[in-house]
């Protein structure tokens, strides 16, 4: 999908909501949705972060977004239903939305990982994505051709040692996926697929990776044509699908 030539315009009039705003892909899906015409919704934990992202977007004169500090660890379903409060009033639809925020956590053996931190990842990685598509549903239908992007791992697709709780939950985040897809196909606009970004120059590939050169990977910007395909219209057709980016 590296090949898909976005138009400038690809994304004029659409609000897309992106998780993880502030660093990494999620950053880069972040600049690249509004310079294609997107007026992006950013969704993170570190303020300061999302306030750079924002900061750069309105500096290159792309739609004003909007900025909306929220931690996926300790979110609780009524801040979801306030959020899609506040942007039903504001916007009255949502266009896209990325499940991008997530933890890698421990890497060992699984009888290794502790309660705890298994709890802390399924939080961020698979009950926030859910809690929040399901506060956004209203909104998804509210938009002609509303596309959800749960971005996974090669490892959500076939485990691997080592991977622990990380893994389980993009199979988590996967099955999500599907079920969603499923029941909006035929019934309505909203589709709903995965992308594994593949290897790419990121803090979380670093902490995966310690010895690998950076230089290796892609930047985040340069797989950025996968998501520009599943959040336009070109990919109305798609639903349900894993995808890869690379
Ligand atoms: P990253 O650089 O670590 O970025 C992760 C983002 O998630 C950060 O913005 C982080 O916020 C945010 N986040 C983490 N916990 C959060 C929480 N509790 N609440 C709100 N936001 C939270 O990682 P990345 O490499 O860009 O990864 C993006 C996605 O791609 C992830 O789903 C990852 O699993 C997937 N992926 C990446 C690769 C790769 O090679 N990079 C490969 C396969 C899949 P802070 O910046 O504030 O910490």
């Amino acid at each position: 999908m590296l090949d898909y030539q976005a138009p400038q315009d690809l994304l004029t009039d659409r609000v897309i909501l992106i998780t993880g705003a502030g660093d990494g892909i999620g950053k880069a899906c972040a600049l690249s949705c509004a310079a294609h015409g997107a007026t992006v919704i950013l969704i993170g934990r570190t303020p300061s972060k999302l306030e750079a992202v924002y900061d750069e977007i309105e500096a290159s004169g792309f739609p004003q977004p909007a900025l909306c500090p929220l931690n996926l660890e300790t979110a609780l379903e009524k801040d979801y239903v306030d959020l899609a409060d506040q942007l039903f009033d504001t916007f009255g639809k949502l266009d896209g939305l990325v499940h991008n925020a997530a933890l890698l956590g421990p890497r060992t053996l699984l009888d290794n990982v502790k309660a705890e931190a298994w709890l802390q990842l399924m939080q961020v990685n698979v009950n926030a994505p859910f809690l929040l598509s399901k506060s956004m549903m209203p909104l998804l239908r509210a938009a002609p051709d509303a596309s959800v992007v749960c971005v996974s791992s090669s490892v959500g697709r076939k485990g691997r040692a080592y991977w622990g709780p990380y893994a389980v939950s993009k199979f988590a985040l996967e099955g999500m996926m599907q079920v969603f897809a499923d029941e909006q196909d035929g019934t309505s606009a909203i589709r709903f697929n995965s992308l594994n970004p593949g290897a790419t120059r990121t803090s979380m590939r670093a902490a995966a990776y310690p010895g690998e050169a950076p230089e290796k990977n892609p930047e985040p910007a340069q797989i950025m044509p996968a998501f520009l395909y599943l959040l336009g219209p070109d990919s109305k057709a798609v639903n349900g699908q894993a995808l890869d980016a690379q």
